[in-house]
């Protein structure tokens, strides 16, 4: 047992990431304490959660959940309760706390994250958003005030984990793994007619709905590339992307001496929050890793820009820079809504981001505000595009 437990932030305890998270710390209680819980709506849940690992304080994003979870019979005795924006920076301020970890979804966990980096902490991150709209400003300040960005993301971490084998200046390039979503083999006229409930099947992973569907146009892994590009410091030219349906090899790190590093477990969020949450201690696994007495195949393939141009796009906006990744962050969250309502078809999703990248002003944003603006900006700019549309 460590001589001090650390103490963690949980926000977006009820999604697959939260369940993920708990399943780990369940097994590792005597290490990691969450002394804080955060939701948005799903308060039934949360209260649920607070009892069993005896978490006392716990927000509700969510004013009207808030307001009921409050009346529960469900709500333990001497729980504190907070909501909104304020209630999630009450959390992550309090005394003694060592660990946030992000997984929510949306832009909502940029202000607390600042203010996680701020207090120091090791921010444990699964919620893309916030180094995708904020890469500049996020890592700098987290310079200035020590304080740690370990990914929690399947790939990233496992590039984090390869990465400990060499030098910066040793890296030639780093391959990031994509499973290539549902319909890695469907053809571009097939494409056209795909309905949300196809796009929300993930052949390997179980993941909340606007991953998934980000998973099946690609443009998750476009998100991932300009994540990679702000953790590790690492240029654009120098990420590469691997199609590799199994999705076991996380991602690679190739050096210059040829050689390559690759880090495997199941398709299975546990092995990645567990590293994040400990690193760069290693402790006992919570779930089955991969057994060779069985077979095991891993195939990998080219990604092909025409079926997906969402990688493109990603990369365009990574090399233009300033607030273009959040406008392709901002776009993209609107036309997968758009997607799921029926408004769009699900070939139209690129060519709203693409339309967004052209006409949105160059800016770069200096601080929160000028990121929340220019997010802003884009959902403008992408909600009239949706509206040509239909
Ligand atoms: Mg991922």
């Amino acid at each position: 047992m460590s001589e001090e437990i650390e103490k963690l932030v949980l926000l977006g305890a009820t999604g697959s990431i939260g369940e993920s998270t708990l399943e780990v710390l369940r097994q590792h209680r005597d290490r990691m304490q969450i002394v804080a819980v955060a939701c948005n709506t799903n308060f039934e849940k949360l209260l649920a959660i607070a009892r069993e690992f005896n978490v006392p304080h716990v927000a509700i994003y969510d004013e009207n959940a808030f307001s009921k979870a409050k009346n529960s019979p469900n709500l333990p005795s001497g729980t504190n309760l907070y909501t909104g924006m304020e209630g999630l920076l009450q959390l992550v301020g309090l005394p003694g706390v060592t660990h946030s970890l992000f997984a929510m979804v949306g832009v909502t966990g940029l202000r607390p994250a600042l203010a996680a980096i701020e207090h120091g902490q090791k921010l444990v991150l699964a919620n893309k958003e916030i180094l995708v709209m904020a890469g500049e400003l996020i890592t700098r300040k987290a310079r200035q005030n020590g304080a740690s960005l370990i990914p929690a993301d399947s790939e990233h971490n496992a590039l984090q984990q390869c990465l400990l084998s060499g030098k910066p200046e040793e890296i030639n390039r780093i391959i990031l793994t994509a499973s290539g979503g549902s319909f890695r083999d469907t053809s571009t006229d097939e494409m056209s007619k795909i309905t949300p409930d196809q796009a929300l099947q993930h052949p390997n992973w179980d993941m909340g709905p606007k991953v998934t569907i980000d998973s099946s146009t690609m443009a998750n892994k476009g998100l991932e590339i300009i994540e990679a590009h702000w953790l590790f410091d690492i240029k654009p030219e120098k990420i590469q992307v691997v199609v590799h349906p199994q999705s076991v090899v996380h991602s690679m790190v190739e050096y210059i001496d040829g050689s390559i590093l690759a880090q495997l477990s199941p398709p299975d969020m546990t092995f990645a929050l567990q590293n994040a949450l400990f690193y760069p201690n290693r402790y006992k696994k919570v779930s089955e890793t991969i057994d060779f007495a069985k077979i095991l195949k891993l195939d990998f393939q080219p990604p092909d820009e025409g079926r997906f141009p969402c990688l493109r796009l990603a990369r365009e906006a990574l090399d233009a820079g300033g607030a273009a990744p959040a406008a392709f962050n901002a776009a993209n969250e609107v036309a997968v809504d758009a997607f799921i309502e029926r408004k769009i078809g699900f070939l139209q999703i690129p060519k709203i981001i693409e339309s967004t990248l052209k006409q949105i002003p160059s800016t770069h944003p200096e601080n929160l505000q000028e990121v929340l603006d220019a997010d802003q900006v884009a959902r403008n700019l992408a909600k009239s595009y949706i509206e040509e549309l239909v």
